[in-house]
């Protein structure tokens, strides 16, 4: 089932108001007078000074915008295949998403105000960008090329959802291949040149100039079991210190040497001020497998590991070097806490972890996991995930450091660019209290500074995202009429009739078209049948 979230109601409740006001001001006659027209589904906003600037900008520097329109060919054509790559690849793995998990369509729209990942107002200032420099480009190219241009302006449903340079379409067909594939590639061209313009200032000069104010651990994710979570302490907040130890980063967290089931001092900074508060330590166990041996031992979220095998289990590192000794099929006796009944103990056999991890994470699956005990239960320190107080600077700063292989690389870009799916977006407002603004850009109100980081990112992101996905090779998009013509420049190198060379390649175009949109709509569908 497509999930309907309250993100597209609200989106339609816009949308319907949108259109009525301008309705009304259209019969009212006001439109005109701005240069504005409703023709559903758009409101259609033209502009003669628009014209007069693309034709400015291309006559002054005719030779650079033609070198400019070459370059964005290769620039379009190495897009292409990124996008493809990236199309077919995802493709793949939607089948095996499990339904659940599988994206709603106001996921995978990157519409700011549909897709509930992209922030409203920076997501309308970052798609307005986008589309407006990658209409100019194809406007001055095909300037350059003396192609008339008949119509010019914005293309509105509440947030500028297209704009369009419409030049004339006779002047296009009678170009030559080359001189048409300059002006469509400009236009994704100058998206990806600019997102990579802006990444760049994002990351060196922005996140280049933040620390962290303290050196504890960042709270990322909280379990509803975590004895944090009925303190009504949220997500983004930092643990400075546990039982009177400062934390130093993660694996100071991780080794931290306390009696479990021991109630002790947690020290949180909001960024502002530090609060203390009493919390009852020890690894939270915050999942359970189903049908797996720690259901069927009666281990409940939120209980607190003390024992297993009659060893205490301090910490995270403690646990899993435990379990790593254990055997399947042996029994072991297990101790926890809970809330209300205090210690418990029960005996639970445990599973073979290989034969477990066949079934639940294939691809993470190792031989020498065979013959190992495995219980079924996912444990975290407090029952909270953390980041280590430097994350924020090391991922988004300092991106490839560490990557050594292609594929690291490839990894470290893509979290890039998946860091909305990461519940960053890139920054939010409390966690970017927990760090301070060094440098020249200190000089900045903090605020301004983190409202402008925030821009430069969606602007690139976006940018991105128009500039890859109009390089599709599927017509109507850019790609698809540098393909056709690519193609056709192919068929005349062989020796065949005039007739012929039509049909192929506009067959050849149709074919990877409909393919292109089968891979995009069967994301969707893939994970549900
Ligand atoms: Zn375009």
């Amino acid at each position: 089932m497509l999930g309907i979230s309250s993100g597209i109601i609200t989106a339609l409740i816009i949308i319907v108001a949108f259109f009525i006001i301008f309705a009304v001001l259209q019969k009212l006659g006001v439109l005109k007078r701005f240069g504005l027209e409703l023709t559903v589904p758009f409101l259609v906003w033209q502009t003669q000074k628009g014209k007069k600037f693309i034709d400015g900008t291309a006559r002054k520097r005719k030779r650079f915008w033609k070198n400019y329109g070459s370059f964005g060919i290769i620039v379009a054509s190495v897009c292409m295949v990124l996008i493809m790559i990236l199309v077919i690849w995802s493709a793949m793995l939607a089948s095996q998403i499990p339904a659940d998990q599988a994206p709603t369509a106001d996921m995978v729209l990157a519409i700011p105000g549909v897709n509930p990942l992209i922030p409203i107002w920076y997501g309308i200032a970052g798609l307005a960008i986008s589309i407006i420099v990658h209409e100019f480009s194809h406007g001055i190219l095909a300037r350059v090329a003396d192609v008339k241009i008949k119509s010019l302006g914005l293309a509105f449903i509440v947030v500028p959802l297209g704009a369009f340079v419409e030049p004339d379409e006779d002047e296009m067909n009678n170009l030559s291949k080359i001189k048409r594939s300059r002006i469509y590639a400009a236009g994704p061209t100058t998206n990806v040149v600019l997102a990579i313009v802006l990444v760049l200032i994002f990351s060196t000069i922005f996140m280049g100039s933040i620390s962290a104010k303290q050196d504890g651990v960042i709270i990322n994710q909280m379990s509803s079991g975590s004895p944090l979570y009925n303190l009504g302490i949220e997500g983004g907040q930092e643990i400075v210190s546990i039982g009177g130890v400062d934390i130093e980063g993660i694996d100071g967290f991780r080794e931290l040497d306390i009696d479990p089931g021991s109630d002790v001092d947690v020290t949180i900074f909001d960024g502002d001020s530090e609060k203390t508060y009493q919390v009852k330590t020890g690894l939270v166990v915050t999942g359970i497998g189903k049908d797996y041996p720690a259901e069927e031992a009666g281990l409940e979220v939120g209980d607190i590991l003390l024992e297993i095998g009659g060893e205490t289990i301090r910490n995270y590192h403690g646990f899993i070097d435990y379990m790593d000794g254990t055997e399947a099929g042996e029994t072991y006796n297990i101790t926890y806490f809970r809330e209300e009944e205090g210690d418990i103990t029960s005996q639970i056999t445990l599973v073979d972890k290989y034969q477990a991890y066949e079934e639940l994470y294939p691809t993470e699956n190792r031989e020498e996991f065979k013959g190992t005990g495995y219980a079924g239960i996912s444990v975290n320190y407090l029952g909270i995930s953390v980041w280590d107080s430097d994350f924020l600077p090391a991922m988004l700063a300092r991106p490839f450091q560490g990557a050594e292989s292609f594929s690291e690389y490839v990894s470290s870009g893509m979290t890039y660019i998946a860091l909305p799916f990461l519940g960053l977006s890139p920054v939010p407002e409390n966690i970017a209290n927990l760090y301070e603004v060094s440098g020249p850009l200190s000089i900045l109100p903090t605020s301004s500074f983190w409202v402008i980081s925030n821009l430069l990112y969606w602007v690139f992101w976006l940018n991105l995202m128009v500039g890859l996905f109009n390089a599709l090779p599927a017509v109507p998009l850019d790609g698809g009429h540098i393909f056709k013509d690519g193609v056709r420049k192919l068929t005349e190198m062989l020796n065949i009739e005039e007739k012929k060379k039509e049909k192929i390649t506009s067959s050849v175009s149709y074919i990877l078209g409909f393919t292109i949109l089968f891979l995009l709509v069967w994301q969707l569908i893939g994970p549900r049948v």
